[in-house]
């Protein structure tokens, strides 16, 4: 069976027990939180026939293309444990796929990683920088408005 990691690119051949590795991988991380990135490529497996053979070296799911049976995942949210088996069950009872993605996007989605107080931090050195940049704009206003307030004066050549 041929197993894959869409993570990092991770590529193993797995015989029974022999393991040939293709591609080591295990240096790319995903872009997003590893949870939801491990939740979207669980998803992705449910459909498209792949199997969930185990962690990769880089801690998403690897996948092989069977024959076999998944084995089952455990995403860890602030919420409690998110099983995904061939039914995923979350901390309060069955979800269906829909469900489980909204509560891990309300945790682990791109908008909670900006932090209130980093964005406070942004813009107080975006300021911080603005100011020396309008103090040397505006030198360069009076240096040039009176440049030319000395050329224009009369008998100046
Ligand atoms: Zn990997």
């Amino acid at each position: 069976m041929n197993v894959r990691c869409t993570s990092c690119h991770r590529k193993e051949r797995r015989d029974g027990d022999a393991l040939t590795v293709e591609l080591a991988g295990g240096l790319r991380r995903p872009t997003e939180h590893p949870t939801l990135a491990a939740w979207k490529t669980l998803r992705k497996a449910r459909h498209d026939d792949s199997i969930v053979v185990g962690p990769c070296v880089c801690g998403q799911p690897l996948l092989g293309d069977g024959p076999g049976d998944s084995v089952p995942w455990t995403l860890d949210t602030p919420d409690g444990p998110i099983r995904v088996d061939r039914e995923i069950t979350g901390p309060n009872g069955p979800l269906d796929e829909d469900a489980a993605e909204a509560l891990l996007e309300r945790h682990f989605g791109w908008r909670l990683a900006l932090k209130p107080g980093l964005a406070l931090f942004q813009g107080t050195l975006m300021m911080a920088m603005l100011g020396p940049m309008m103090l040397w704009v505006v030198t360069i206003i009076i240096v040039v408005a009176s440049l030319i307030g000395f050329s224009t004066k009369p008998g100046f050549k």
